[in-house]
């Protein structure tokens, strides 16, 4: 691409709402990933990996015709060498089902399964919503009971805790059996229908579609008549409600406080029975870090041999905002060890052979690499040193070279600096960084 004028060559940025993690917040994002692996594994979740791109009937079929992400938010696109209609994955789940189906995987019993990734929504980029953004999400497949409900839930408690977040607070609902919901829906859009006048005109639209889903509105203006609409919760029957019964019981058992939200309905179609949010007030509108629930039809839906399932998802980039607010991303931590100073030509190779030779035994190694492919002076070098965290400077020059030696100095400390030969270079490295870390 040149610029017409003065022939210049232009950049070419990312996609908007799509971004890059550069290495100044790599670190959290690392600790974010630690943390969720040891959760998973201390709950026995196993890690499943889909395909970033799906056929559209995945989604079509799975999240729901009806919902925000297919009618608006999926990136879809047909493959021109094949014909084929593909979808870049807008949600978690529908793909795990479809993986779950296709491999079987259930075939022998329940499984809990764990994912993690970018997913694609074409929405308005603001801060905490992305067009690429990435999601965590737990899948417990072949549980019919209150206990993995309330068990999914235990997981994203003890998370929150383990990443220190504050604020964050339990809202659950119940959606009850497709039955239920019908008569519910009857109901609704008999109350809406009389109140056409008061719906904007999404809620118009979705009074056709998905009138559960007008409940969902945030428009201001609406929120007096959603308040005055029949509530989900009292057309549920006995099975239901004990089900959500029993969920609550659990939850009260453990100490997790939760909020029951009548209006809590969630954007995707193929929920039923519990569902649940966990939402801040710390992060503006976006303040829904996570969500999830039961969905017991999805997996007969996909295709497979009907099975109970449940799970939740979360938005990665929400969670480290939290993080940063709450105060408790961690510091970050050095990147390296030593820092390996040279003078070019014969030092050079010195210095190649001694870096090899302490990260064979583990020790984490930079060696200056001067930008200009000759040499520099150890003043600018040590600046770098100084800058790159390393605990230590190894030097080697000429003057040391012919005495076999390097120069070992302390970066972090007292700034001493000691030769040292240069055959027992690696060990004397390992003295004093056991040295200094005791
Ligand atoms: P919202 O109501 O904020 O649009 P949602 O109901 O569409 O959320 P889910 O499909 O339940 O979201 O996805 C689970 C989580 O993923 C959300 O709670 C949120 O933290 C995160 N998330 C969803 N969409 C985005 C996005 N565009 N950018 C960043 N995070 C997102
Ligand atoms: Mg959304």
């Amino acid at each position: 691409m040149t610029d017409s004028k003065n022939n210049k060559l232009t950049k070419i940025n990312a996609v908007r709402g799509m971004n890059d993690l550069l290495p100044a917040d790599a670190q959290a994002w690392q600790h974010l990933d630690h943390v969720l692996q040891d959760l998973t594994r201390a709950y026995g979740y196993e890690y499943l990996r889909t395909p970033i791109v799906e056929m559209t009937a995945v989604f079509q079929r799975g999240v729901g015709e009806a919902t925000d992400i297919v009618e608006k938010e999926m990136y879809s696109f047909e493959d021109r060498l094949n014909g084929e209609q593909l979808t870049l994955r807008p949600e978690g789940t529908a793909a795990i089902v479809r993986a779950v189906i296709e491999n079987n995987l259930i075939y022998e019993g329940p499984k809990r399964l764990w994912y993690t990734g970018p997913m694609f929504r074409h929405e308005r980029p603001q801060r905490g919503r992305y067009r690429q953004f990435h999601q965590f999400g737990i899948e417990a497949l072949g549980f019919a009971g209150p206990d993995i409900d309330a068990e999914i839930i235990l997981m994203g408690q003890r998370l929150w805790d383990e990443l220190g977040l504050k604020g964050v607070r339990l809202e659950i609902n119940s959606l009850g059996q497709a039955d239920e919901r019908a008569q519910h829906r009857a109901a609704l859009v008999t109350y809406f229908e009389q109140h056409k006048d008061k719906l904007d005109e999404d809620s118009q639209r979705r009074l056709l579609t998905n009138p559960l889903r007008i409940l969902d509105s945030k428009n201001p203006e609406m929120q007096a008549l959603i308040e005055g609409a029949p509530k989900l919760l009292d057309f549920l029957g006995e099975a239901s409600l004990k089900h959500f019964a029993a969920v609550q019981d659990l939850l009260k058992a453990n100490n997790i406080p939760c909020k029951i939200n009548p209006r809590l309905v969630r954007g995707l179609d193929y929920y039923n029975l519990t569902v649940f949010e966990w939402v801040t007030d710390e992060l503006g509108a976006q303040g829904t870090i996570a969500g999830g629930g039961r969905y017991d039809p999805l997996i007969e839906r996909m295709g497979g041999k009907a099975a109970p399932a449940c799970g939740w998802a979360m938005g990665m980039e929400r969670v480290l905002e939290l993080m940063k607010v709450s105060g408790s991303l961690p510091e970050s931590i050095p990147q390296c060890d030593v820092y390996m100073l040279h003078q070019g030509g014969e030092t050079l190779k010195a210095a190649l052979v001694i870096a090899e030779r302490l990260r064979n035994a583990g020790i984490d190694t930079i060696l200056f690499c001067p930008p200009d492919g000759e040499s520099a002076s150890f003043k600018s070098q040590m600046k770098k040193a100084d800058a790159s965290g390393a605990a230590y400077a190894l030097i080697i020059g000429p003057d040391e070279l012919n005495k076999n030696e390097a120069q070992l100095k302390d970066l972090r400390g007292t700034g001493e600096q000691q030769a040292v030969a240069l055959e027992q270079a690696v060990e004397a490295v390992i003295n004093a960084l056991v040295g200094s870390s005791e």
